[in-house]
């Protein structure tokens, strides 16, 4: 092992291939009792389940679906990344620095160079007696890329020994100590992060408890978006809805550690046309049936109760949670580490040396630490250094309809509105947009609510509601940007002047971070956004394709201002 990887107690290996996983385990086997491992493999597809020998592995299995699955083991001591994709393109969207690289099979020389971008001075590059060697091609574009073979070895190994460049490597924050403002989800997922990675952290919440917010329904539903072209967003929300389901598995159970179920989503089509399309999107992907089906409109009108126009898709996984009860299972899971400090708003922030200090609207110094993470949703703009990020405020009003006047129903159902299971004798049924900033329950929203819960549940009992349902509800604001994707990353500095060209340039607060614009998909956001942004704090291997988390830097907007801004750019 290389000496970088022993200094850092952390080992990072990159396997080109998965197979049984008989490697993954040895390594995982091998591990020094310090020591912990971020074990990438690449894979052309998610081999089954039933070929995992390991029984904690195989219950966090992932779905054989395209992107990067991170299976988080062994308390958090062991991180798996299965990288499923052709490896000459997965491995240009990692972002990682390994210790050690194992070459299996037959691979092309042209991979030699995006093999190189990723090993650490001194890296091994390994082939066992088992593996077919490299060919001389192969070995020598290797060469060319500066990994110097060894000959003490029966079977293949060099180590990278050039001194071409690298990614430049920011250095580890010196003292793992942060605030976090606001406890949402988004919040409360970054303590559960930070804490796990040996952070001390400090919450500091307005109200007197976790979830007032938006993160305060009784009931959300959760489920990814599909697109005909698998879009980023599609890519997105596949990668948070997997991951999170696996972290909740880890956290006791949806339903178990916290209110929720997994019931199932059933998407209705909203006219025969996009039937068509749904139809289209499932058979081209060859989705596993348990990600998602499409039902006919029989199928989907058995599960509904009643008849319905056009079916839709099942996600098999979706389903409904009860966001303060799972930001009350994230915080009561972070232990000692964490610090929770409610009833103080953080309204201003302040470098001091290496350090941000936060200060409440009377000037009082509430807390101070190197590293500050703005996680508090649509209250983000009111703090300096974040008032020019383009979030919106969007209100949004839920209908709660007591269980015996609501439609009966065991999953959630959604089209342009969602309704849900009931939870504790309350149905949701929503939810309203609007940019207005009105607290109180509109009876105008309760009508629109009613209305479209009609459209999308058969038969007449539910239309009946809108006249007799008394107002009853919920108002909260979403934050939302204008691509309605999160904003996970350095807080960009607009206080800086200068033309810009690429993401990585943009200028940043250094030390402040930023978890918002979770917009009306928070409950799947959350536990993947905070995974990437303490990926980034602790210099791990990122969660994320390079490209999907390129689309959720919060910089984005202000590149895109200061490009169109720029005077060479109008003149092109
Ligand atoms: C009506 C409605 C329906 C929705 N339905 C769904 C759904 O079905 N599925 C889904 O996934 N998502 C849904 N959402 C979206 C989801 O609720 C949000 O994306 C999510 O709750 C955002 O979490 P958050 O932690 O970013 O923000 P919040 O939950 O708003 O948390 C921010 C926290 O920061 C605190 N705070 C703010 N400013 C300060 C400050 N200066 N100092 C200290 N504390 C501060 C606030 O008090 C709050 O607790 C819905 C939202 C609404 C409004």
């Amino acid at each position: 092992m290389s000496a970088a990887a022993t200094a850092a107690g952390r080992l990072v290996i990159l396997d080109t291939g998965f197979e049984d996983g008989a490697r993954f385990m040895a390594a995982w086997r091998g591990l020094a009792p310090q020591q912990s491992l971020f074990y990438l493999a690449v894979t052309a597809q998610v081999p089954p389940a039933s070929s995992i020998a390991d029984a904690q592995l195989r219950a966090l299995w992932p779905l054989d679906l395209p992107g990067f699955h991170r299976i988080v083991l062994d308390d958090g001591r062991v991180t798996l990344d299965l990288l499923v994709g052709d490896i000459g393109q997965v491995l240009p969207e990692i972002e990682a620095r390994v210790d050690r690289i194992y070459l299996r099979g037959a691979l092309a020389p042209t991979l030699a160079r995006p093999l190189a971008r990723l090993a650490k001075p001194e890296a091994e590059l390994l082939a066992e007696v088992s593996d077919e060697a490299p060919d001389e091609a192969l070995k020598l574009a290797l060469r060319k890329q500066g990994f110097v073979e060894q000959t003490d070895s029966t079977a293949y190994r060099a180590l990278y020994q050039s001194r071409k460049p690298r990614l430049p490597v920011p250095p580890m924050p010196a003292l793992r100590q942060a605030i976090v403002i606001g406890a949402g989800i988004a919040g409360a997922s970054a303590c559960h992060r930070l804490c796990a990675a040996g952070w001390q952290v400090t919450l500091i919440e307005r109200h007197g408890a976790p979830g007032q917010e938006a993160s305060g329904n009784v009931a959300g539903i959760f489920m990814p978006l599909l697109s005909k072209d698998d879009n980023i967003p599609t890519r997105l929300t596949r990668a948070a809805f997997l991951f999170g389901l696996r972290e909740w598995q880890r956290l006791g159970g949806v339903g178990k550690a916290f209110e929720g179920a997994s019931c199932g989503v059933l998407q209705l089509a909203r006219d025969a046309e996009h039937a068509q399309v749904q139809q289209d999107v499932v058979a081209t992907w060859n989705y596993p049936p348990q990600y998602v089906r499409w039902l006919d409109a029989q199928a989907a009108g058995a599960l509904l109760g009643g008849p319905t126009p056009h079916g839709g898709w099942l996600f098999g996984q979706g389903g409904w949670a009860r966001p303060a009860s799972l930001c009350a299972a994230l915080l009561a899971a972070c232990g000692t580490r964490l610090a929770q400090r409610f009833h103080q708003e953080a309204l201003r922030l302040q470098p001091q040396g290496e350090h941000w200090q936060v200060f409440d609207a009377s000037g009082a110094l509430l807390a101070e630490a190197p590293t500050v993470i703005l996680a508090n949703g649509a209250g983000a703009v009111d703090i300096a250094q974040a008032a020019q990020l383009p979030l919106a405020r969007l209100r949004g009003q839920v209908t709660h309809l007591a269980q015996e006047l609501g439609p009966r129903l065991s999953l959630a159902v959604c089209r342009e509105a969602y309704v849900t299971p009931p939870n504790q004798g309350v149905i949701c049924a929503g939810a309203t947009y609007s940019s207005d900033d009105e607290k109180q329950l509109r009876a105008s929203c309760q009508q629109e609510n009613l209305a479209r819960l009609a459209e999308i549940i058969p038969g007449s009992a539910v239309a009946a509601l809108a006249a007799s349902a008394p107002l009853a509800g919920r108002v909260g604001f979403r934050c939302a940007a204008p691509d309605r994707l999160p904003l996970v990353g350095p807080l960009p500095d607009y206080g800086s002047s200068g033309r810009i060209e690429r993401l990585r340039d943009v200028p940043v607060h250094a030390g402040l971070y930023s978890l918002l614009g979770y917009a009306s998909r928070g409950i799947i956001w959350s536990t993947l956004m905070a995974e990437l942004l303490v990926s980034q704090l602790e210099q791990r291997p990122m969660p994320l394709e390079a490209t999907l988390a390129d689309a959720l830097v919060p910089g984005r907007f202000m590149l895109k201002q200061r490009r169109r801004a720029s005077p060479q750019d109008a003149e092109a």
